[in-house]
C-alpha cells in the first residue's frame, strides 16, 4: 500500500513538473492523494478535512524553490504541516514538582498502560536518575495489580502494593505517604481502563486526579485503535487535563494516523511511543520520522528536504563554467559530483531522480551496496594525490597499487572506478556544460 502511494504521487509529481506555481487546478489531484492516504493511515476524518485544508491554504500559491518542481513543494508542504499538527520537538516527563512528582496513568482497558507505567519508570531511573515507585489502582482486576508488580520489578522500580478490597482514593493516598517518607521522586499511579468509556470510570479517574494533583496525567493510547481514537482522545480530554500522550503498539503494522487525531483533539504533546512488549521497547516520540510513517511516503519525503538543502546550484555552475572554459572534467569534479549525490540523500533517494544514462537500473535490494559503493569510490579518490586527481593519465600500474594499497581495496576496484569517471568524463564532454545545469535541473524534479 505503501509503495502504491508513492508511486502515485510521483506520477503526479512528473506530471506537474514544468508549472511554476501551485494552483488552483493542480493542487487538487494531489491533494485527492494525499487525503486517501491519511484515511488509510486511519487518521480520523474531521482531522483530515482540517488538515487538508490548511495544506491547501498554505500550499497555493507556493512560488517554486530553485530547481524543486511544484509538484515536490506540494510534498514538502504536506510533510511540514504533518510534523507541525504532530508537535516538532521533543518534550520528556515533567517532573517539576514538590517531590514525589505524580504521574497518573489514564486510557482503555488493554491500551498498554501497566506496560508503559513500568517502560516510564525504567527510562526515569536510568535516563534521569530518578527513585520511583509504582502502584496500581486497579482494583477491578487483581490480576492487573499483580502485573504491575511484576513489571516494576523489571524496571528496577519499588512496587506499593494494593488490593481489590480498598478504594481507589486510599489507595492512591497511602501511596502518596509511603512515597513522601521514603523519599522518592517520581510515584507512578497506574488506573484501571475499561473496555469502553464510561461514566463511572470517568468519575473514578477524576477523583484520582483530584486527591493526587499529578504533574503529568497521560493518556496512554493504542496506535492500533486507528478510527476510534479520536473518540477515546475526546472522553478522556473532557474528563482530565492530559498534560501527554504515549502512542503504544506502533511496532504493529498500523501506519500511526491515531497520532495526528489524538494530537488535535488533546492538544496535549505525543511524549512517547511505545514499539515492543518488553520492558525496553519506549521511544522519545520523533513527529519528523513519524510523519514518513503516516503517509506512507517514506524516503519522497526525506529526498524532498534533502533536495532543497542540498542541491548546490552555484558549484553546479561553476563546473558548467569550467567545462566550458574548455578544461576537463577531472577527478576532483567527479568527486565532488559524488559528494553532491550523497548530500542529495544518497542513492537511493536518488536513483529515480538521476537521468537514466547515470544510473545502472537497480533495484530496491541493491541500495544498500550501492551506498557502500559510493562510499568505498570516495576512498579511492581520496587516497589520489591532487596531481592524480587533475591528471587521471598518470595512473599506471604501480600508482594504481599504491592507491588500492592506501584504500584498503583491489586493484581491479581502482579500474572500475576509473572506468566510471571516464564514462561520465565523455557524458560531461556532450553535454558541455551547457547540459549540466538541465540536467541537475532534472535531479531535482
Ligand atoms: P493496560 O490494560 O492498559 O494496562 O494494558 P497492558 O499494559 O496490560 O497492555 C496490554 C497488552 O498490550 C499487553 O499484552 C502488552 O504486552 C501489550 N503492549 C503494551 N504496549 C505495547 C507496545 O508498545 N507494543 C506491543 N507490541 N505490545 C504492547
Amino acid at each position: 500500500m505503501a509503495s502504491t502511494l508513492t508511486d502515485r504521487l510521483s506520477r503526479l509529481v512528473k506530471t506537474m513538473r514544468g508549472q511554476a506555481r501551485i494552483t488552483e487546478d493542480n493542487v487538487q489531484d494531489m491533494l485527492r492523494e494525499v487525503r486517501m492516504a491519511l484515511l488509510e493511515a486511519d487518521v480520523a476524518l474531521p482531522v483530515v478535512r482540517d488538515f487538508i485544508a490548511r495544506v491547501k491554504e498554505k500550499a497555493l500559491g507556493t512560488e517554486v524553490v530553485g530547481s524543486l518542481s511544484p509538484g515536490q513543494a506540494l510534498v514538502g508542504v504536506v510533510h511540514r504541516e504533518l510534523v507541525a499538527t504532530m508537535g516538532a520537538g521533543i518534550s520528556d516527563i515533567n517532573l517539576a514538582a514538590q517531590p514525589p512528582a505524580v504521574i497518573l496513568m489514564a486510557g482503555l482497558q488493554g491500551a498498554g498502560k501497566t506496560t508503559t507505567t513500568a517502560k516510564i519508570a525504567k527510562h526515569l531511573i536510568e535516563k534521569r536518575k530518578k527513585k520511583v515507585l509504582t502502584v496500581s489502582a486497579d482494583v477491578y482486576r487483581p490480576a492487573a495489580i499483580e502485573q504491575l508488580k511484576t513489571v516494576t520489578k523489571q524496571a528496577g522500580a519499588e512496587w506499593f502494593p494494593s488490593d481489590p478490597g480498598q478504594k481507589p482514593r486510599d489507595i492512591a493516598l497511602a501511596a502518596l505517604d509511603y512515597a513522601k517518607r521514603h523519599y522518592f521522586d517520581v510515584l507512578m499511579v497506574d488506573t484501571a481502563g475499561r473496555l469502553a468509556i464510561d461514566e463511572a470510570l470517568m468519575a473514578e479517574i477524576r477523583e484520582l486526579h483530584a486527591v493526587l494533583n499529578p504533574v503529568e496525567t497521560l493518556f496512554v493510547v493504542d496506535a492500533m485503535q486507528g478510527q476510534d481514537a479520536i473518540n477515546t482522545a475526546k472522553a478522556f480530554k473532557e474528563a482530565l487535563p492530559l498534560t501527554g500522550v504515549v502512542l503504544t503498539k506502533l511496532d504493529g503494522d498500523s501506519r500511526g494516523g491515531a497520532a495526528l487525531s489524538v494530537r488535535q483533539v488533546t492538544g496535549a504533546p505525543i511524549k512517547f511511543a511505545g514499539v515492543s512488549e518488553k520492558i525496553d521497547g519506549l521511544e522519545v516520540f520523533d513527529a519528523e520520522r513519524h510523519a514518513g510513517r503516516v503517509l506512507g511516503m517514506g524516503d519522497i519525503l526525506a529526498l524532498v528536504e534533502q533536495v532543497q538543502a542540498g542541491v548546490d546550484v552555484e558549484s553546479a555552475q561553476k563546473l558548467a563554467d569550467k567545462l566550458r572554459s574548455g578544461s576537463g572534467f577531472d577527478l576532483n569534479d567527479f568527486l565532488s559530483q559524488i559528494s553532491q549525490m550523497k548530500k542529495m540523500g544518497g542513492l537511493a533517494g536518488l536513483m529515480d531522480k538521476l537521468p537514466s544514462q547515470m544510473t545502472a537500473k537497480a533495484g530496491a535490494a541493491d541500495m544498500d551496496r550501492a551506498e557502500r559503493d559510493v562510499r568505498r569510490m570516495e576512498g579511492i579518490i581520496n587516497s589520489m594525490t591532487p596531481l592524480e586527481r587533475r591528471k587521471p593519465e598518470l595512473l599506471k600500474a604501480s600508482r594504481k597499487r599504491r592507491i588500492a594499497a592506501g584504500a584498503g581495496v583491489h586493484v581491479q576496484e581502482v579500474n572500475r572506478v576509473l572506468n566510471q569517471f571516464e564514462q561520465m568524463q565523455g557524458m560531461m564532454k556532450k553535454m558541455k556544460g551547457g547540459g549540466l545545469m538541465k540536467m541537475m535541473k532534472r535531479m531535482g524534479g
